[in-house]
């Protein structure tokens, strides 16, 4: 198989929307182009006593509209035409929400897997030695994505303010030295957001990209008529069940649709009769955390039980026959060798990049309706947005309040997305890079 470069995606989804916009070509370079690439390799002790190197990036696609904004990943397959990218997607998805953000992203090569407690502590500490020069609550907010914790973001945000203060305490000499740290301390930590509740966190931080991408098809689905196909109620398949798949699962299956099928990736699961079964995602989940593995947690009603469904792959997952698809994994799960064999009307793009422009183009002729990525899964940066607000301002928000914020937010990313669809007659994802592109320039 060809391995799809996502960054070339992401420059072919640019110009598409640059044909609807006159733009000079220095303003086309821009948004092309990440105005910093940062390649590190860092050292981490492992408990054996050895030492590794390991190898980081992070780049910075564009601040016309704020500091960059984006996450860190951990993952072995980590490179940087996958970090330019999701970059890229950053800058786009932070403008479709109209967030005072620009974007970034992060990532390390590795298995974090393979690491003990302690080594991914030293890990995640490492990288920030590495990078911290180049962060900063008014420069680039780094956040969690694949295989990043609220855990994580506070041993990063912990080495950070150590570093930090540390520098510019040398400054200072002892009263002022204390003062100096405090209000620092307070500032610093709008660095990093997705950290835990009781370290500078947000309230919703954790479901929010869930919860926003329920939004959007909430919103989505009183512009468009879906009808169930067995006539009852609408049925959704969801691959991979990490933070985003689990909670899109669980408020899918809250509201009355069906969760016919769950993945993560080591396998897939699909209920044994798609004609009335509904995984329950909570007690997936639960059972997830006590094998390891979602495969063989057919759990329906309030029973796991083997008869309620089958082992599938993540492959066929995508082509069940159901109303909705939910990617929530990686990039390039839908592309032109598959893209034919979809079956769901509605896709719900809640992992970044899962679909390639060839796959775009044979979605959109077949009459897919196709939510993309950087307003599907905008809740997450949109709450990670709050969370920096709450810490540049030294305050704390509701959980009800934050919700409320969210949806405001969500349903105005989302009309403005599909008021340039009709407008311009063409795809949500252009019309979202339009909203976007007019808005880093400043044209709005
Ligand atoms: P996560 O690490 O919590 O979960 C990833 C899930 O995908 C796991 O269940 C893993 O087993 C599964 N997976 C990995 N490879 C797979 C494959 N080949 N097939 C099927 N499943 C596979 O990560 P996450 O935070 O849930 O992120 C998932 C996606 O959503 C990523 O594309 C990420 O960039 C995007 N995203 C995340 C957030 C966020 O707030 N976490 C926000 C916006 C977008």
């Amino acid at each position: 198989m060809i391995k799809i470069n996502p960054f070339e995606s992401a420059l072919a989804q640019l110009s598409k929307a640059l044909q609807f916009l006159k733009l000079s070509p220095a303003q086309i370079e821009r948004l092309k182009n990440p105005e910093k690439i940062i390649s590190v390799n860092f050292p981490v002790k492992m408990d054996d006593g050895k030492v590794k190197i390991f190898h980081g990036f992070r780049v910075q696609h564009n601040s016309a509209l704020g500091p960059y904004k984006g996450g860190i990943r951990f993952h072995h397959q980590v490179d940087m035409n996958e970090v330019k990218a999701l970059a890229f997607w950053m800058a786009i998805k932070c403008a479709v929400a109209d967030l005072p953000l620009g974007g970034g992203k992060g990532g390390v090569e590795v298995d974090p897997k393979k690491l003990s407690d302690h080594e991914l502590e030293r890990l995640s500490r490492g990288y920030i030695q590495a990078i911290w020069r180049d962060i900063g609550q008014d420069l680039d907010v780094p956040a969690p994505d694949v295989n990043t914790t609220p855990q994580i973001m506070k041993w990063m945000a912990d080495e950070f303010i150590k570093l930090k203060t540390q520098n510019s305490l040398r400054l200072h000499s002892g009263q002022a030295k204390l003062k100096t740290k405090e209000k620092e301390i307070s500032k610093l930590m709008g660095t990093f957001t997705g950290k835990p509740l009781d370290y500078g966190g947000s309230e919703g931080r954790t479901e929010a990209t869930g919860i926003g991408g329920f939004f959007v098809l909430q919103a989505l689905l009183k512009k468009i008529s879906l009808k169930p196909r067995n006539g009852k109620e609408l049925t959704a398949a969801v691959q991979g069940f990490g933070n985003v798949g689990f909670y899109m699962a669980k408020f899918l299956h809250e509201a009355g649709f069906r969760v016919v099928a769950l993945s993560d990736s080591k396998g897939a699961i699909v209920v044994n009769d798609m004609k009335k079964d509904s995984f329950n995602p909570d007690l997936v989940l639960k059972c997830k955390k006590e094998k390891g593995t979602i495969s063989g947690c057919y759990c329906v009603g309030s029973v796991c039980d083997l008869k309620n469904g089958r082992p599938t792959t993540n492959e066929k997952l995508l082509e069940l026959p159901v109303d909705i698809l939910v990617p929530s994994a990686l990039e390039n799960q839908i592309t032109g060798d598959n893209a034919d064999r979809i079956q769901a009307k509605v896709i719900v793009e809640m992992a970044n990049g899962p679909t390639t422009p060839e796959a775009d183009r044979i979605l959109h002729k077949k009459g897919v309706t196709l939510v993309p990525d950087v307003l599907a899964n905008s809740g997450g940066v949109t709450v990670s947005c709050f969370e920096w607000m709450q810490n540049l301002a030294g305050s704390h928000w509701s959980g009800s309040e934050v919700r409320s914020k969210l949806q405001k937010k969500i349903e105005s990313a989302f009309s403005a997305v599909w008021e340039t669809s009709r407008e311009e007659k063409t795809d949500l994802r252009t019309a979202a890079f339009i909203v976007a592109i007019k808005r880093i320039i400043g044209d709005k």
